[in-house]
């Protein structure tokens, strides 16, 4: 009875005194979203233990927290996230921890675009139906505290990934060197990726493009494309009628072939749309995840990106 006692007592001092550095020694990291979660394990490589908190095919914008994740949360050392509303989610989980867990904020310092300055052409102004200038002068956004998809820019993407390295290498020392030549040659390899979507791009024949959530805006400054409509400038709110007649009038002013629409979200709208203006309906993914072919890296899901809008833009 008493080696059973003291058995027990030793299992549970040596369960309570885990470290964060568990699990075979890897540094404990929690991402908000996939494109970070990925970029954490280019950086951290075997040394790292990367968890995602939005799953595959959810949105950030309407994510749910679950009390599950405070768990997650407690046993982490390092947890990264954009920053500019998007984790509207994450102060409770990083109070509720119990550890003194301080948020690595992505988009710190960055230049972030503003509903009010949103790259739209203004110039649909001629187009019939645009009289109505509901499309440009209409806030009612989330992003209020600026829109926070910067890792859809490969060159914000290469300034995260330094983030990254900088923030591993505090939490854990001891493999500051592998981090750094790891993200030395993944920065090299987003560099690859920001050419060949330069390239293609470049060949386009429209530039103007109409995107489901104003999610791809530093992608279309980056690279020259104006955002001709958003589809649910509040992500999860439906466009009024006005709206829709709005975006399809763009649509056939701007000669447009196809409207995006997003996995995390209900193609329904967009369908309505294209129907009406006589196109087709194509996905774009702006977080990609790890159970998902082709689109479980950042490269890889930029890569897909890019040819879902060759395929309706070239
Ligand atoms: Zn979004």
């Amino acid at each position: 009875m008493m080696k059973n006692r003291f058995f027990v007592w030793i299992l549970l001092s040596v369960f309570l005194s885990i470290p964060s550095l568990s699990y075979g020694g890897k540094l404990q990291v929690i991402a908000s979203i996939f494109p970070i979660a990925d970029m954490a394990r280019q950086v951290g490589g075997n040394d790292v233990e990367v968890t995602t908190v939005v799953p595959a095919g959810a949105s950030p914008h309407t994510f749910e927290m679950k009390p599950s994740l405070v768990k997650t949360f407690a046993s982490a050392k390092v947890f990264l996230m954009i920053g500019a509303g998007l984790e509207f989610w994450a102060d409770q989980l990083v109070q509720s921890s119990g550890q003194k867990l301080k948020p690595v904020v992505l988009s710190d310092g960055m230049t972030l675009i503003r509903s009010a300055d949103l790259h739209r052409d203004e110039s649909v102004k001629e187009a019939p139906h645009a009289s109505n200038k509901s499309a440009h002068t209409e806030h009612a956004h989330s992003h209020d505290s600026g829109n926070p998809h910067v890792w859809l820019d490969p060159h914000l993407a290469k300034t995260m990934v330094t983030r990254i390295q900088e923030a591993l290498s505090i939490a854990n020392p001891d493999h500051a060197s592998d981090y750094e030549n790891r993200a030395k040659s993944y920065l090299g390899e987003l560099d690859a990726l920001d050419k060949g979507i330069s390239e293609t791009v470049s060949q386009f024949s429209t530039r103007q493009i109409i995107s489901f959530h104003p999610s791809w805006d530093y992608f279309a400054a980056r690279y020259g494309l104006t955002l001709a409509g958003v589809i649910e400038k509040t992500p999860g709110r439906n466009p009024t009628p006005r709206e829709i007649a709005d975006i399809v009038s763009r649509i056939k002013a701007y000669h447009i072939r196809a409207v995006f629409a997003e996995p995390q979200f209900s193609p329904k709208v967009a369908d309505v749309i294209a129907r009406e203006a006589g196109v087709k309906v194509l996905i774009l993914d702006p977080l990609g995840g790890e159970t998902l072919v082709g689109r479980n890296t950042y490269i890889g899901l930029m890569t897909y990106n890019l040819q879902i809008m060759k395929e309706a833009m070239q």
